[in-house]
């Protein structure tokens, strides 16, 4: 696997898009100071993923982007490709040349592409895995880390070493193996926390469905003694109503008897009365001649004390 090219634009000092070819075995980039030499080199461990932006020697994003000139504006964009022969298959792909680009917008978004079509970083750090094409490798080595193999900062001459040997490929692999050991652990200890509160719950759903078991079996002697009570109280009820019904006949034939009773006595109240209005007629007429009979006798009484004495006692 060969790095044929390079294309940059908009890159720190590239501000027009610069094509470099390393068709031969041997590159050799010189100028002069402060012309872009180490630019190059940031830009291919910028497309590659270098995430520290110290190691590219900048402070922030923004400042991988051309910020112009006193001739030219500013870029608004910087854009970086490398192109890789990949005859050997290397990389495991199909294709024999594979380019990725990285793109920044001054606004903060940011593009990964493979063989012009975009990606994640994580498919291109996936496809040059194993290959010594990464931003931790010493493949691609950046001036500072020159300084920092001859001080052998932080065991980099031993890291070096490693890589040139094949060793760091299988240090990787261990530490990404004990990183997937320990997740699952924790994955182990929390299906065991799981299991646990599974566990009590399932003490508690079992008291409950037990609970609602012994609440089905009151509910259906409830209802089955309701229906017994219901039919009972039907029973009762049809008794007392038939009795009743019977009292009610009984009672509307004596109503009826005494209506019979009560016409009977009213006609021979009415045939009284009647007689009485008679004898009452009779009694007045009996008066009415009394009366006569005394008026009558009065006036005699009367004629006697006006008549003589001789007749008087005669008459007497
Ligand atoms: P030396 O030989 O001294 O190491 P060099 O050729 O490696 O130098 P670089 O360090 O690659 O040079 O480039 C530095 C130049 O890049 C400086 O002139 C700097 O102004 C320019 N530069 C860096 N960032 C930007 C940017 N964002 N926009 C424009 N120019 C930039």
């Amino acid at each position: 696997m060969r790095l044929k090219s390079l294309e940059i634009k908009g890159f720190k000092s590239f501000a027009d898009k610069t094509v470099i070819n390393l068709d031969n075995q041997i590159t050799g980039i010189v100028g002069p100071n402060g012309c872009g030499k180490s630019n190059i080199v940031d830009a291919i461990r910028w497309v590659i993923g270098e995430h520290k932006i110290k190691t590219l020697r900048s402070d922030n994003l923004e400042d991988l982007i051309f910020n112009g000139s006193k001739t030219r504006n500013g870029s608004g964009l910087a854009e970086v490709s490398l192109t890789f022969e990949n005859t050997k298959n290397l990389l495991p792909t199909e294709f024999n040349i594979v380019t990725i680009s990285r793109k920044f917008y001054k606004n903060g978004e940011s593009e990964y592409r493979l063989n012009d079509v975009t990606c994640r970083l994580k498919d291109i750090t996936n496809l040059f895995m194993d290959t010594g094409v990464t931003s931790d490798s010493y493949s691609i080595i950046e001036l500072g880390m020159v300084d920092d193999i001859i001080k052998d900062k932080e065991n980099s001459r031993r890291r070096m070493l490693e890589q040139a040997a094949g060793i760091s490929i299988y240090k990787t692999r261990k530490k990404e193996a004990k990183q997937k050991l320990d997740a699952t652990e924790q994955d182990l200890n929390r299906i065991e926390d799981l299991l646990f509160e599974i566990s009590n719950n399932l003490r508690t759903l079992e008291s409950q469905a037990k609970k609602a078991e012994k609440y089905h079996s009151i509910k259906n002697e409830y209802k089955d003694v309701s229906v017994e009570f219901v039919k009972a109280s039907l029973e009762d009820f049809n008794t007392t109503y038939q009795t009743l019904n019977t009292q009610q006949q009984h009672e509307v034939d004596a109503i009826l008897a005494l209506e019979t009773v009560i016409s009977t006595e009213g006609a021979d109240l009415e045939a009284q009365k009647l007689a009485l209005t008679k004898r009452e007629e009779e009694l007045h007429l009996l008066q009415k001649t009394f009366n006569e009979v005394v008026g009558k006798l009065r006036t005699l009484e009367n004629e006697k004390v006006f008549l003589p004495k001789k007749f008087s006692t005669s008459m007497s």
